[in-house]
């Protein structure tokens, strides 16, 4: 049987183009690839791109107080949103046009259209068309959610904060993970009054808790202000004059009750981005200038045909695979975020790759997703790789080696920051089960440290290699004494 093509990407995102131009580039296969929204997906266009540009725009508010105690005399001036927002769009806007030259260098071509899958071999097209091809790659990511309760409508979620026209006064997130905890740090330091609900006892579940404790703690000493044990019970929309009155961060409960009598609590009243007036489990009634959910991320696998061809879905509506990213239709393959496995950038370029290399390249590889280091960009930044130290002793006994301190840096100008080097290992094999970091720049001294957890690298490998001095991560090779064996 002949296809229109050997293979047809659905998705744009990193994992989708990566697959495309090395199948299309190295293994010589006839592609296409369809993308509905823009090329790049959430990582380049609503994610860790602008994101981290947004890090870096608010970590220059601290700069000032630190500076004058290096002996310089500096003010800081007023932020301007419109001035960062219009330079993030065209270097968003130049992203784009990078990944779009990327898959025409390579020879793929492609349909700015959204696909829906008609049979095994087959896609059908919004413009229209209908192609075939011998494989499939599903690549469609992920999209927030918001949770169900009513007028959650009126919060906004990750993808439009990049597209506010002036940033909240006040704004109130919903969520203890990563994109909750990141946004509390940025926004934070753009100037805006932060307040974080988190139904858990910390945030960022799943991570080393003392790492998440020194995160939580680092966060309330920049002055967010963040609430455990509490959700959100309640929202509706605030009209303009009743938040005028207080500036828009207003934070009675009669201010709660005015808005709630404004008439504007019947769904759909009010839009996204506007006053909100927001009751919480803690029996706090607060009027915010925005409401961010950062309440997770489901696949997107709505309205594909999938199920209808028989592609198995899983629970949160996610494409089941096996090691190889194969589908339980054969000719269908699935990476990244639509997999819901591990929802991260490198990893779904890595399951492309190596979807390549299994598919065109005859040589089958499992995704290996062991040991995979990443990092939070919260301020100060974790970096992580391997087991917690709780997980790590569930699983065998260890010996944690532990240092908190107070970086030279920010020490010399009198400021309260800590950071954290951690190591998890275990007492039988001595190799570095986990290894955790907290401190500014995290996320850079990670990836290096992955290399040697990743190698097997044994606490002795660590303590015969040289501190580099004066570094904050030299204390990463200078721990001789257990602080606790478990
Ligand atoms: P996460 O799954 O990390 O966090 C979701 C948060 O929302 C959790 O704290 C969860 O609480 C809470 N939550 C879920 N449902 C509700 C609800 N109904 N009411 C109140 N709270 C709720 O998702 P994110 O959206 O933060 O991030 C999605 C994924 O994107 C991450 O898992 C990560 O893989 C990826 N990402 C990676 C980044 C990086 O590498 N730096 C940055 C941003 C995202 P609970 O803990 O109780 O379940």
């Amino acid at each position: 049987m002949s296809f229109d093509y050997d293979l047809f990407v659905i998705g744009g995102g990193s994992g989708g183009v990566r697959a495309a131009r090395v199948a299309a580039g190295e293994a010589g296969a006839k592609m296409a690839l369809a993308e509905a929204d823009r090329y790049g997906g959430t990582c380049v266009i609503r994610g860790c791109v602008p994101k981290k540009l947004m890090v870096f725009a608010s970590e220059f508010s601290a700069l000032p107080a630190e500076a004058a105690a290096y002996g310089w005399d500096m003010s800081m001036g007023a932020f301007d949103w419109s001035k960062f927002s219009g330079h993030l769009n065209s270097e968003l806007d130049r992203l784009e046009e990078i990944y779009r030259s990327l898959l025409k260098n390579s020879g793929v071509e492609t349909f700015d259209a959204r696909a829906r899958l008609k049979d095994a071999h087959t896609v059908e097209l919004s413009t229209g068309q209908t192609v075939t091809a011998k494989h499939i790659l599903v690549a469609t990511g992920g999209r927030p959610v918001r949770p169900d309760i009513p007028n959650a409508h009126l919060g906004i979620v990750s993808d439009d904060i990049f597209r506010l026209p002036k940033l909240p006064k006040s704004v109130l997130i919903i969520g203890g993970g990563y994109i909750a905890c990141e946004f509390a740090c940025i926004l934070n330091g753009l100037g805006v009054e932060v307040t974080q609900y988190y139904r858990g006892a910390q945030i960022l579940r799943g991570f080393d808790d003392e790492a998440r404790g020194l995160i939580a703690e680092s966060m309330r000493e920049a002055g967010i202000n963040l609430h455990l044990g509490t959700n959100i019970i309640e929202m509706a929309s605030a009209s303009a004059d009743t938040t005028a009155s207080t500036g828009g961060t207003g934070s009675d409960a009669a201010m709660g009750a005015s808005a709630r009598a404004s008439g504007d609590l019947v769904e759909p009243a009010g839009k996204p981005g506007g006053p909100v007036w927001v009751k919480a489990t803690n029996g706090s009634e607060r009027v915010f200038d925005a409401v961010l959910f950062a309440t997770g991320r489901d696949p997107n696998t709505d309205d594909m045909g999938l199920e209808e061809i028989g592609v198995q879905l899983g629970r949160r509506g996610e494409i089941a695979v096996d090691a190889y990213s194969q589908t339980s239709v054969p000719s269908i393959y699935a990476i990244g975020d639509v997999t819901n496995r591990v929802n991260l950038t490198p990893v779904a370029i890595r399951e492309g790759m190596v979807f390549v290399e299994t598919v065109f390249k005859a040589n089958p590889t499992p995704v290996d997703h062991d040991l995979i280091p990443s990092a939070v960009f919260t301020q100060p930044e974790l970096g992580t790789v391997g087991l917690s130290e709780e997980d790590a002793r569930e699983q065998e006994p260890v010996e944690i080696y532990c240092t908190s301190f107070r970086p030279m840096r920010t020490a010399f100008a009198g400021q309260p920051d800590r950071v954290l080097m951690k190591l998890v290992v275990s007492k039988a094999s001595r190799k570095v089960l986990g290894c955790h970091i907290v401190a500014p720049g995290a996320g850079e001294m990670i990836q290096l440290a992955g290399v040697a957890v990743k190698m097997g690298a044994t606490k002795e490998d660590f303590d015969r290699t040289v501190a580099v001095h004066p570094t904050m991560s030299e204390e990463i090779v200078t721990m001789r004494t257990p602080m606790r064996v478990a």
